[in-house]
């Protein structure tokens, strides 16, 4: 009766991690998959979420439903973290946001809403991108397609390429975008190029679906969303997947947003609605606990401050282990360049090795990145970075 089913080859980068676990060399370094890992190689639970969890177990509470949206705080939270607290739109009541599970289940509940009232639609994703980006989309019947993004030789943005693509583009096709610190290759749009691609949205009454899932990790809260409240600005009508995984830690607990901005309120109040709906018919609602965290640590000031600090230390500590990657590298190539490095954002470094180099970074050396080339430099500490940079250049040798 199954036989004919499919074998699953299973997720890349959740696979290397299983490979990075079962392997027994005793340097072995995971920068695969996109966790941040402390100083101490650890997963941190953010002081700030330790205090929140503290207040919700004691006491011991009853454990009912959430609403279909998630919890009120936990979606106001979404709102002002995206669009800056007291934001006239959140005032006018133009932003319909349901608390999701995580950032994918933000995509995946923004996907089929796409394909339920916007059937016409294409999705175009950055080439590359995340790969679930793909396959969340293509999952809820949504024809994807890739546009111009990443110039490995130059390890750059092939910007003009980007915009004359989207120029080629039909009235409301979707373009995915990463407001900040991109995934995979770290390589972020300046705020300049930022006005470029949203006025070719606007002249083209495209849909602008914004994912971001690093919020704190690149510049700072505001300028990390500056992509966000630009289009907001511009008037533009606009999709927001957001998550919490990384920024608060949360990774397992599953907490994100999705949030619609629109033109009237009324427009708002029916795609929330409708949005209530998707939810209901995939999953009904969402998980209460890390949902009670997100609103604790997003409405309480003091928490919120401290939040925000724990945020910008992970991410310098992530900027001080790129310098020391980077200085290390020249030291050891001097005729190479290596100014990418210290020029990404965010957790990840697209590091332009050949998959061949990938794979002789893991079976020599037990250090495991992705096979398009992508380093989470979130996993390297003062203990690894010598052992990992002199294998890099081992290989580039
Ligand atoms: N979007 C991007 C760009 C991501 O990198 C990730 C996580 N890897 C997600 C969405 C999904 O986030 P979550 O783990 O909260 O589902």
């Amino acid at each position: 009766m199954f036989e004919r089913i499919d074998y699953y080859a299973g997720d890349p980068i959740l696979g290397l991690m299983e490979k990075y676990s079962a392997d027994n060399n005793p340097n072995k370094v995971n920068l695969g998959i996109g966790i941040y890992y402390d100083e101490s190689g650890v997963l941190p639970v953010l002081d700030c979420v330790k205090t929140a969890e503290a207040r919700i177990a004691d006491p011991i509470a009853p454990r009912p439903y959430l609403p279909m949206a998630g919890l009120p705080g936990h979606r106001k939270g979404c709102q002002e973290l995206l669009f800056g607290k007291g934001a006239q739109i959140l005032k006018d009541g133009l932003v319909a946001t349901t608390a999701t599970i995580g950032g994918s289940g933000a995509l995946k509940v923004g996907a089929e809403f796409i394909h339920q009232w916007f059937p016409q639609s294409k999705c175009y994703v950055s080439d590359p991108t995340w790969g679930n980006h793909i396959a969340i989309f293509e999952g809820s019947d949504v024809e994807v397609g890739k546009y111009p993004y990443y110039d490995k030789a130059n390890s750059s943005i092939k910007f003009d390429e980007m915009i004359a693509f989207f120029e080629t583009l039909n009235k409301h096709d979707v373009i995915l975008l990463h407001p900040c610190c991109h995934n995979p290759t770290g390589m972020d749009l300046t705020q300049a190029q930022w006005d470029t691609v949203l006025n070719v949205i606007k002249a083209h009454e495209l849909i602008p679906f914004m994912d971001i899932a690093y919020q704190g990790f690149g510049e700072d809260m505001d300028s990390d969303a500056y992509a966000i409240r630009k289009a907001v600005e511009m008037g533009l009508p606009l999709f927001v997947s957001n998550s919490f995984s990384k920024n608060l830690s949360l990774y397992g607990e599953r907490v994100g947003g999705l949030s619609v901005v629109c033109p009237t309120a009324d427009e708002a109040e029916r795609v929330f609605g409708q949005l209530n709906a998707m939810v209901r018919r995939i999953y009904s609602s969402p998980p209460s606990h890390g949902g009670h965290v997100v609103d604790i640590v997003m409405n309480d000031d003091a928490l919120h401050e401290q939040w925000v600090g724990e945020v910008y230390a992970m991410r310098d500590r992530i900027k001080a282990m790129r310098l020391k990657l980077k200085s290390v590298l020249e030291a050891k190539i001097p005729n190479r360049n290596f100014d990418y490095i210290t020029r990404q954002n965010g957790m990840f470094s697209f590091t332009g090795l050949t998959p061949e180099q990938v794979e002789r970074l893991q079976s020599e050396f037990g250090i495991y990145m992705v096979s398009n080339s992508r380093m989470c430099v979130a996993g390297l500490n003062t203990s690894n970075i010598d052992y990992v940079a002199n294998a890099m250049a081992d290989v580039l040798k």
